[in-house]
């Protein structure tokens, strides 16, 4: 075995994967003085939250938005002293439905929202308004999201709303996603809310948490894929490319499971947790555009004949100043990452969802549409069973010096950066602190 290049003695902590979850993490441990290695495979920190360049700014590959109550995320924030830097707005929710638009934010919305009978209308209105109160006391994390929804709310709102919405996201087992997770949801998310966007974008936080681990002793790698884990008992070997080697005392990994499994050797193989707890992967198309086509930031399209099924106007939180002028919007589909729509080739995408958007918002010109980009992930988040509560795997995986730290650990909460720096401030907790350092140094401002 070629020799570990680590050989000083403080105990040292690697974290695998330089998305929020391993940012946060690496930053915590830093600043409790422990000596850190983040190790991110591609050449962006960000993970999820990684970003292009337009012009001479920089846009997120996917839309990214702050919540209010996004207590651990605005307390990381803090520590960077970024949370000043969030701008707030009250945004709206539209509608799409057989290619019809409709606003969908307050009870005149929905009086006149013609894609529903109105007895529908009325029946939508009254549970949405007691859902989260009928919720409470029940074990939703065993009830199928399909039998509480159409139960409540009828057939007809079950097929024409909320199957194709949780379709979207969930795939094929959509109705099956446990009526706790859209519950929960329920509670961080409403039609109109105050959202938040940091200025200078995501890039900003990013780039910030890196030089906050640099200056409190940590090292960061990008370009610097871990091929080949090893971890049992009390020590871990990590292999890189070209064969190097590090040794840490505990490891941290954020990788989603598939992947962290790809990467051990056959002892720790055996200790992970369930190997067939499905991803849904998603593809993203990035418009910019030469004038605005909607006033609400989100907007579920549904029964229309298009691809994606949601759109996402983010200048109408973020502004077109950050993006040249041009108005910034996203357009989605939650998939498989086997899907035909997620192999396929990215040109081809652009151009079929440009038509698409074109049919749904017939006043884009043809010199409307600047430029459009597709980005596609293949690990969003787990399709969670029913009673995942307790299949949740544990952080600690038995044996080793191993912590996981990963969207399958953040249920019920909605994957999101706010449940990533909670989980990463939870399991960074469970390891010991290293030399004496004021808890989090001051940041640079
Ligand atoms: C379309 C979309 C919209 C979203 N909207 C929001 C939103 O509005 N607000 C919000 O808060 N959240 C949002 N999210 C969710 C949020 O992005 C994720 O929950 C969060 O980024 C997950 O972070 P993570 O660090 O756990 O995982 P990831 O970001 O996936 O990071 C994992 C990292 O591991 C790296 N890696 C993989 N293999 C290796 C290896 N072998 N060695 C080293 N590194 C490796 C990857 O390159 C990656 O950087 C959205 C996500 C998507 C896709």
């Amino acid at each position: 075995m070629p020799p570990v290049s680590d050989s000083t003695t403080a105990p040292h902590v690697a974290v695998i994967g330089g998305g929020i979850c391993g940012l946060a993490a690496a930053h915590r441990l830093a600043h409790r003085g422990v000596r850190v290695t983040l190790l991110e495979a591609g050449d962006q920190l960000g993970g999820l939250g990684t970003f292009f360049r337009h012009d001479d700014h920089w846009v997120e590959r996917f839309y990214h938005c702050v919540m209010p109550t996004d207590d651990a995320l605005l307390g990381l924030l803090g520590e960077l002293g970024l949370r000043d830097s969030v701008g707030w707005r009250e945004t709206t929710m539209g509608m799409v439905v057989d290619g019809r638009r409709h606003p969908f934010n307050s009870a005149l919305d929905l009086l006149r929202f013609s894609a529903l009978r109105p007895h529908d209308r009325v029946r939508f209105g009254v549970v949405s308004l007691l859902l989260r109160r009928l919720g409470r006391g029940r074990d939703l994390d065993h009830l199928r999201t399909e039998d509480w929804l159409r139960g409540l709310y009828g057939d007809v709102v079950w097929e024409r709303l909320f199957a194709p919405m949780f379709g979207s996201k969930f795939g094929a087992a959509f109705g099956d996603v446990p009526a706790l997770y859209l519950w929960q949801r329920l509670g961080r998310e409403r039609n109109v809310a105050t959202r938040g966007y940091p200025a200078g974008g995501y890039k900003t936080v990013i780039d910030a948490l890196r030089a906050s681990i640099e200056r409190a002793g940590g090292t960061v790698r990008t370009s610097a894929p871990v091929r080949r884990l090893h971890s049992a008992g009390d020590s871990a070997i990590l292999t890189l490319t070209g064969g190097e080697v590090l040794g840490a005392d505990h490891v941290v990994s954020t990788l989603p499971l598939p992947l962290l499994r790809r990467i051990s050797d056959e002892a720790l193989v055996a200790r992970l947790p369930r190997t067939d707890l499905p991803y849904q992967g998603v593809v993203t198309g990035v418009f910019f555009l030469r004038r605005a086509i909607t006033e609400h930031y989100w907007t579920p399209v549904l029964h229309s004949g298009t691809e994606f099924d949601g759109v996402v106007a983010m200048s109408e939180l973020a502004g077109t100043e950050a993006n040249g002028g041009h108005h910034l919007v996203y357009v989605m589909r939650y998939t498989d990452r086997d899907s035909q729509l997620y192999l396929d080739d990215d040109a081809a995408i652009a151009a079929r969802w440009a038509a698409q958007l074109r049919g749904l918002y017939p006043e884009l010109g043809p010199d409307d549409i600047a430029r459009v980009r597709v980005f596609k992930a293949p690990f969003v988040e787990p399709v969670y069973p029913l009673g995942y509560l307790s299949q949740r795997p544990a952080v600690a995986v038995e044996d080793t010096n191993l912590l996981l730290a990963t969207t399958a650990h953040v249920y019920p909460e909605v994957t999101s950066w706010n449940s990533s720096v909670a989980l990463a401030n939870d399991v960074t907790d469970r390891i010991p602190a290293g030399r004496d350092q004021p808890a989090i140094a001051e940041p640079a401002r």
